[in-house]
């Protein structure tokens, strides 16, 4: 294949791309395959002879889109979403073709420099102080792992780099139980470890309780333990709860712990000013991760990190080989220093097609329009028999239940069978609730109470018993 030949194949593909985004509706959205299907579709070993791009885009169609769950589908309605708005994937076509890997600013000064504008951009956009500058990487899991070294190091006085962590004092990371998994991740390979990894409780408003904050800094401290940070949720995966963050960030900073915001759903509805009390206290952070790729539209992958101040990041995770040597420009900004790869993708062309394409307006009245059918469901949810509100909207999201757990898990089962909807499951004090979370790009008011219409017509086959209808 050459690229006279990518050209014709890309037509193709741009067009079997607008026909499979147009039928996602009569597709089921979570793929309705058996473990091992795909993998027996293949055959045991590579071929040894070339073949030819018409059997290879057959199989493509064949075999793949059937055995993938449907993450564009208006109807996915699970997890957080990934959205891909087709503004930014044409963007990632384009980052495709010039494949640059942007480690290092003359490796790729558009990539670099868009990318510190892109953040600027976004730093105004969700009316964040002007102290923040930032970086791009792929995800929240590495934001966060990229925050969690550092504050380990300036606890240590950035010895842990040079002399490993055995014979360093015992430290401990605090955060809420509400806080994504990826925070236990981050402790656990940054040295600090699970049981160190200290969870605050929290009040009725799953807030992060400050008093209980300022007590276990102090007793940690009165034992030797030293303090890497602390790290708050704006906006949590289960059920969308937000730390407190003004009160929270006032007990850290009084310890002088660093502060590292988790916002990697609910970052993106900050572009909406009625929204942002609920990172009230913001700008005090060091450091703050949000995910453009699951509710903004820019496609996966895409976190933006902002911090107050880089040098702390720079020096834990920034290394200077002779081969990286940038020969006098060693004043100008080369990212790879930020994070955690050397490698980096330029995934600010993305942010900034998406951004210019729908304008911050469209993208505001985008959250805006999700929040406000969220709100809409819930209560259509209340009203239907058997049915329980858990937990109230937070931003777009909120969780239900019918009956006890066996129940709600069985009727979960049933949804994601049907296919019409993809729903996913959370724990809250011990109940096994299903979430609904609005925010896939393209859905309708109509699609979002397409939910309502599955749980009616489920119910009420199990109380008749009568047959179930399926996406074919
Ligand atoms: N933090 C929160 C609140 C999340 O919801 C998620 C994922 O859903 C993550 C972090 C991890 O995100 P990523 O997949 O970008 O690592």
């Amino acid at each position: 294949m050459n690229h006279d030949d990518l050209a014709h194949w890309s037509k193709r593909a741009a067009d079997w791309t607008r026909d499979y985004h147009a039928g996602l509706r009569d597709r089921p959205v979570r793929a309705q395959v058996q473990p091992g299907q795909t993998a027996a579709a293949l055959p045991a070993q590579a071929p040894e002879a070339a073949e030819n791009m018409e059997t290879i885009f057959a199989d493509f169609e064949r075999i793949v889109p059937n055995a993938m769950t449907h993450w564009q589908h208006p109807r996915f309605f699970a997890y957080f979403p990934a959205n891909a708005a087709p503004a930014s994937m044409l963007a990632e076509q384009l980052a495709n073709a010039i494949a640059a890997q942007a480690m290092l600013w003359q490796t790729s000064p558009a990539a670099t420099e868009i990318e510190q504008v892109m953040v600027r951009w976004l730093r105004d956009a969700l009316g964040l102080g002007h102290h923040f500058t930032g970086v791009i990487h792929d995800s929240a899991t590495t934001a966060t792992l990229s925050a969690v070294l550092t504050m380990r190091e300036r606890a240590l006085d950035w010895r842990g780099l040079e002399d490993g962590l055995s014979g360093m004092p015992k430290m401990a990371l605090f955060a809420s139980g509400q806080t994504h998994s990826s925070i236990d991740k981050a402790a656990r390979i940054a040295g600090i470890g699970q049981a160190n990894t200290i969870k605050i409780p929290t009040d009725d408003t799953l807030s992060m309780r400050p008093d209980a904050l300022n007590n276990a800094l102090v007793q940690h401290k009165s034992n030797g333990t030293a303090i890497a940070g602390v790290i708050l949720s704006v906006g949590g995966t289960s059920v969308g709860a937000s730390d407190r963050i003004a009160e929270c960030l006032k007990v850290a900073k009084a310890h002088d712990a660093y502060v590292h915001v988790d916002a990697a759903w609910a970052g993106s509805a900050m572009i909406c000013p009625e929204f942002r009390y609920l990172w009230d206290g913001v700008d005090g952070a060091d450091s703050i991760v949000f995910n453009p790729h699951k509710w903004l539209g820019a496609q996966f992958d895409c976190a933006v990190q902002f911090l107050a101040d880089p040098v702390p990041q720079v020096r834990t995770l920034g290394l200077r080989p002779e081969y990286l040597n940038t020969l006098g420009q060693d004043e100008i900004t080369n990212f790879n220093e930020w994070t955690v790869p050397l490698g980096r993708r330029f995934r600010a062309l993305k942010l900034w097609f998406l951004m210019r394409a729908y304008g911050l307006e469209g993208l505001r009245a985008r959250i805006r329009n999700h929040v406000t059918w969220a709100a809409e469901l819930c209560e259509v949810i209340r009203g239907m028999d058997g049915f329980e509100i858990v937990t109230e909207p937070r931003l777009s999201l909120f969780t239900f239940r019918h009956g006890d757990n066996a129940a709600t898990e069985a009727l979960l089962e049933r949804i994601n069978d049907d296919g019409r909807v993809y729903l996913t499951q959370t724990r809250h004090d011990g109940a096994f609730v299903i979430r609904v979370q609005v925010g896939q790009f393209d859905c309708t008011r109509d699609d979002v109470m397409c939910v309502a219409e599955v749980l009616r017509d489920l119910t009420s086959q199990t109380k008749n018993a009568g047959q179930r209808p399926g996406v074919q």
